[in-house]
């Protein structure tokens, strides 16, 4: 390709490529992957490359994974649109250019869904203005209704992020570090505290006003991402304020993105995290977040970390169900919550069954959609440890 040839605007999308992989657009962000692999966009031309299968609160959805501009003057130092990092074309998208794509595409059912993001250039208020326009545009020239998630880029001001709250499905804030240190050694040019947790402090307040204006107004909801593993964090850090966070401010969902070293940067030569790491992260995070355990009750070893080999739910009830099962007819909800292979729906199930004297033996559990073998050394029904295996017949 001639990079000095002017590009159309599905060519300018191509240009982004799957490089947004980095960041999840919705609730399965381990499973969302460009609709296209294989060679670089550039070198494939192709635009699917940054349509993702995304899992949307109204269901999975190929969302456009978009950017403004893949310009940015920041120099982070695990990114690939990192100033100065030559090799890629940037290319800049205007509001009514990216709306407009956007829109052809959800026409012809390629996508039904955006999320938009961008590098930074003369300042993130700026930016910020560019995402909030293209949004304005999708939803009142086009009257789009679906899926919108905008990024809050590091200082946009008060007034930006509450247009955002308003137009879009779900806004991120992306803290990156669980620490200011930690964050100054991935980019030394953001800062932390005032320019990306007090944003999400305002996420929080903004939607308790837009909520008090209107109790049944639609306000997006916030979720921040951690680039895990470069700088030292440990999921000790980064679970402790991901607790916060779902405590204080309401936050849906924190995304973990396992580093990988990117050529032409800093960290090129730093070693890539495991998908593990990842996996651990996320399951540990939904205990904090859907099964009321705290940051406490998580089987840190050594410096911080989680076992890699063992799920930590099952870890602890290694540690302290084994030689005190739970008693599935008498526990409560929360007791039910420790059991490997029960979950929120489970627990419900199990003390609807209980009430109607369903809940016999594993297999009445398997019934009732439970991992009823994965449960069962944990467990007791009746006093009696249940046998192992389920009866089939
Ligand atoms: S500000 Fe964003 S786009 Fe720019 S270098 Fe940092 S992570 Fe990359």
């Amino acid at each position: 390709m001639n990079i000095h040839k002017k590009l159309d605007t599905l060519e300018k999308l191509a240009a982004i490529g799957d490089a947004t992989a980095y960041e999840p657009a919705g609730d399965s962000p381990q499973a969302e992957g460009a609709l296209l692999h294989g060679p670089t966009a550039l070198e494939a031309g192709d635009y699917l490359h940054c349509v993702s299968n995304v899992m949307t609160p109204k269901g999975p959805k190929p969302v456009l994974k978009g950017m403004v501009t893949t310009a940015c003057e920041k120099n982070c130092f695990y990114c690939p649109f990192r100033a100065g990092r030559d090799e890629m074309r940037r290319v800049t998208f205007t509001p009514d250019e990216m709306a407009a794509a956007f829109d052809r595409l959800q026409r012809a059912r390629i996508v039904d869904g955006i999320f938009l993001s961008s590098g930074i250039v003369k300042g993130g208020a700026r930016m910020q203005d560019k995402i909030i326009d293209t949004a304005e545009i999708i939803r009142r020239k086009y009257a789009y209704p679906g899926y919108v998630h905008l990024k809050i880029m590091p200082g946009a001001d008060y007034d930006q992020v509450r247009r955002a709250m308003q137009i879009a499905d779900r806004v991120s804030i992306n803290l990156e570090g669980p620490t200011p240190q930690r964050l100054h050694a991935l980019a030394p040019k953001k800062d932390f505290d005032t320019e990306l947790f007090n944003r999400l402090q305002w996420a929080a307040q903004i939607r308790r006003e837009l909520k008090a204006e209107n109790p049944y107004a639609k306000v997006a909801s916030t979720v921040t991402q951690f680039v895990v593993g470069a700088v030292g964090d440990t999921d000790l850090e980064l679970l402790g304020l991901s607790a916060q966070l779902y405590r204080q401010i309401n936050l849906t969902r924190a995304y973990y993105s396992r580093f990988s070293p990117v050529s032409n940067t800093p960290f090129e030569n730093l070693p890539e995290v495991a998908p593990l790491r990842e996996r651990r992260l996320y399951q540990a995070s939904f205990l904090l977040r859907d099964y009321a355990w705290e940051v406490e009750d998580l089987p840190f070893q050594g410096v911080g970390n989680l076992e890699l080999g063992l799920d930590p739910k099952r870890a602890w009830a290694d540690l302290h169900l084994r030689q005190a099962p739970v008693d599935l007819m008498r526990a409560d909800r929360e007791q039910l919550l420790r059991v490997p292979g029960i979950g929120p729906k489970g627990v419900d199930a199990i003390l609807k069954a209980r009430r109607q004297g369903r809940l016999r033996d594993l297999t009445s559990l398997h019934r009732l959609g439970i991992q009823a073998t994965r449960a069962a050394p944990y467990i007791v029904m009746d006093g009696y440890r249940p046998p192992q295996q389920l009866q089939l017949f």
